[in-house]
C-alpha cells in the first residue's frame, strides 16, 4: 500500500466527509513515497466571508458561556485527541514526513495544551489595584477578545492549531484555521475530532471551530479583515512580515511565530557525551525541519576538532529512510522545493568558503543526508535560515565572542549553551547574555515543553504561544473604576466644578 492509501483510510476512520475532496482541489503528495491522495477542495474568498460571519456570531454567544464551562470543551477535545492519537500520528507521518515517534510526540503536544487550558479555564485572574480617591476601587480583568485566525506552516501541522485553539476557546474566542497548503488532510482529520468534542459538548455556538483550506489568497484575505480580532501566523519570516504589515495597516493585532536560526555553544568544559546526542536530536530530527532546529554550532576551538570527528562519525550511519520504519531517525524533507533549497545552501556555504565534513547528498523523492559544513566565517548563508538539516560548525577562542556570534543573526528563537561552568551558563543566561525568546543551558534548542511561553525576539516576530501568561494575547484587557461613594472626585486633584 502507498502512503496516500495508508492516508485515505484514516482519513475514513476518522470522519472526514468525501466532501473535503474534489477534482481540481489542493494536490496532496506524501513525501513518504511521493503517492498522490485525492485533491482537497480549496475555499475562496467568500468562504472567508462567511466564515468570519459565522464566527462573529459564535463569539457573540461564546463569550458568555462561563469559562471554566468553555474548558469543558477543551477538556472533551483533549479526550478526543486521546482516543485519536494513533491515527493522528501516523497522519502526520504520512503527510508532514515525521518519524513515529515524533508524529506520537506532535499529537502528545495538543493534548498536554488541552490538559493545560482546561486549568486555565478557571484561572485566567486580573487584578485588584488601589484607587488614589476614596471610595473607588480598581481592577484589571480580561475579557474576550474576538475571532482568531490561525494560520500555520508544514512543520507541526497540528500542534500549532492545538496551541492557539485550546487557549482561544477558554479565552472565549472562536479559531477560524488556515493550515498550510502542504499539510491539509492532518487539519481536516484534527477537524473531523474537534467535530466528535462539539456533539459531545452539546450547545457550542455554530461557527466556533471552523477550517479553511487554501493557500496565500486566503491567508491574505484572513489577514486584512477587520473582524479577524487576533491573527496567529506560523511560518516564515517573509510571510510574518507581509502578515505583520497588512495587520498593523487596519491597526490590528498579530502573533507572530516564524523562523529561527539556533545556535548551540559548546565550551571546554561541556559534557561531550551529552553534547553529542542533543546536537544529533536537534540538528538532524524532523529533518532539520523545526523552527527550533540547531543550525549553527559553535565550539570553542580547543575541542572543536575532537567534537566534530564524534558528530561525523555518528551522521555517517544515521538511518535515513522511510518514517514509518522502526530504527528510522530521519525522514524526507516536505518535497522538491525544499531538497532544492538544501542543495542551493550547501553550494553557497562552499562558495563561502565552507567545507562539508559529512553528509549533503541526495537520495530518492525527497530523502537527503544531513550535513556539517564548517564556516570561516557567520557568512550571509550561515545568517539565513534553510529549512533543511545542515549543521553550521563556527568556532572560538572568547566567551563574550561566543555570545557575540549567537546573537549576530536576524533572527532570535531558540539559543543553548553546553557547560560545566556556573559562570558561563549564568552569562549566557543574563541580559548581556542569549537575546532568544529561549535559551537553555545543557540541553538542546528544540523540544520545547508546553508549559513555557513558546516565541522568539527579532525576526522570529516577538509572539508568544502556549503556557505560561501567552493566554493574555487571546484576551482584551480592561481597566475598571467603580465609584462607591457619595461624592464624584476627579484624579490628580483636578477640580471642575459645574
Ligand atoms: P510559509 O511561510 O511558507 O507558510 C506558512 C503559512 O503561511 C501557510 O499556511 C501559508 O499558506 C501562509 N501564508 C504564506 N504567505 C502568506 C501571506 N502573505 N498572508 C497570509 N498567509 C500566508 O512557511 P512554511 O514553509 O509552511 O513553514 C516553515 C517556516 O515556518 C520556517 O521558517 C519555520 O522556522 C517557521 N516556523 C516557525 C515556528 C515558530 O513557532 N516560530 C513554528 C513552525 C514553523
Amino acid at each position: 500500500m502507498t502512503a496516500a492509501d495508508d492516508a485515505r483510510l484514516i482519513l475514513a476512520r476518522l470522519g472526514v466527509p468525501d466532501t473535503a475532496f474534489s477534482t481540481g482541489g489542493l494536490p496532496c503528495r506524501s513525501p513518504v513515497d511521493g503517492s498522490a491522495g485525492s485533491p482537497v477542495r480549496v475555499h475562496d474568498r467568500s468562504d472567508v466571508d462567511a466564515a468570519l460571519s459565522a464566527a462573529a456570531g459564535a463569539f457573540a454567544a461564546w463569550r458568555r458561556v462561563p469559562a471554566p464551562r468553555r474548558g469543558e470543551l477543551v477538556r472533551l477535545l483533549g479526550e478526543e485527541l486521546r482516543a485519536a492519537k494513533a491515527d493522528l500520528a501516523m497522519l502526520v507521518t504520512l503527510e508532514a514526513g515525521k518519524i513515529t515517534s515524533e508524529g506520537l510526540g506532535e499529537v502528545q503536544e495538543m493534548i498536554d495544551i488541552c490538559d493545560f487550558a482546561t486549568g486555565l479555564s478557571r484561572q485566567l485572574y486580573g487584578l485588584t489595584l488601589p484607587s488614589e480617591r476614596p471610595g473607588h476601587h480598581m481592577r484589571e480583568t480580561w475579557q474576550p477578545l474576538g475571532p482568531v485566525a490561525v494560520i500555520s506552516a508544514f512543520n507541526f501541522p497540528v500542534a500549532v492549531w492545538a496551541w492557539n485553539a485550546a487557549l482561544a476557546l477558554v479565552c472565549g474566542d472562536p479559531v477560524i484555521w488556515k493550515p498550510s497548503e502542504k499539510t491539509p488532510l492532518t487539519a481536516l482529520a484534527v477537524h473531523a475530532v474537534a467535530e466528535r468534542a462539539l456533539a459531545r459538548f452539546g450547545d457550542a455556538p455554530d461557527g466556533l471551530l471552523q477550517l479553511l483550506v487554501g493557500g496565500r489568497d486566503v491567508g491574505e484575505a484572513l489577514v486584512a479583515d477587520p473582524r479577524v480580532a487576533l491573527v496567529s501566523a506560523t511560518g516564515s519570516t517573509r510571510m510574518g512580515r507581509a502578515v505583520a504589515t497588512t495587520v498593523a495597516g487596519r491597526l490590528g493585532r498579530s502573533l507572530l511565530e516564524l523562523g529561527g536560526n539556533n545556535a548551540m555553544i559548546v565550551t571546554p568544559s561541556a559534557d561531550m557525551d551529552m553534547a553529542v546526542r542533543a546536537i544529533a536530536f536537534s540538528a538532524v530530527g524532523t529533518c532539520g525541519q523545526r523552527c527550533t532546529t540547531l543550525r549553527r554550532l559553535l565550539v570553542h576551538e580547543d575541542v572543536a576538532d575532537a567534537l566534530i570527528a564524534r558528530l561525523a562519525s555518528a551522521y555517517s550511519t544515521l538511518p535515513v529512510g522511510d518514517p514509518r520504519a522502526p530504527g528510522t531517525l530521519v525522514g524526507p524533507l516536505i518535497d522538491e522545493d525544499a531538497v532544492k533549497g538544501f542543495e542551493a545552501a550547501l553550494a553557497q556555504a562552499v562558495a563561502e568558503g565552507g567545507t562539508v565534513v559529512v553528509g549533503g547528498t541526495r537520495g530518492e523523492g525527497s530523502y537527503v543526508r544531513p550535513a556539517i559544513v564548517r564556516m570561516p566565517a557567520q557568512s550571509a548563508v550561515v545568517r539565513h535560515e534553510t529549512f533543511a538539516p545542515i549543521l553550521y560548525v563556527l568556532t572560538w577562542r572568547d566567551f563574550d565572542d561566543a555570545v557575540a556570534l549567537q546573537n549576530d543573526v536576524p533572527q532570535g528563537l531558540s539559543s543553548c549553551v553546553f557547560t560545566d561552568s556556573v559562570r558561563e551558563a549564568e552569562a549566557f543566561l543574563s541580559a548581556w547574555g542569549s537575546d532568544c525568546g529561549i535559551a537553555n543551558v545543557n540541553i538542546g534548542p528544540s523540544g520545547a515543553e508546553i508549559g513555557g511561553a513558546f516565541g522568539g525576539e527579532k525576526e522570529t516576530g516577538g509572539g508568544r504561544e502556549s503556557g505560561s501568561d501567552a493566554w493574555k494575547a487571546y484576551m482584551r484587557r480592561q481597566t475598571q473604576t467603580v465609584n462607591f461613594s457619595a461624592d464624584l472626585p476627579l484624579a490628580q486633584g483636578v477640580t471642575f466644578e459645574v
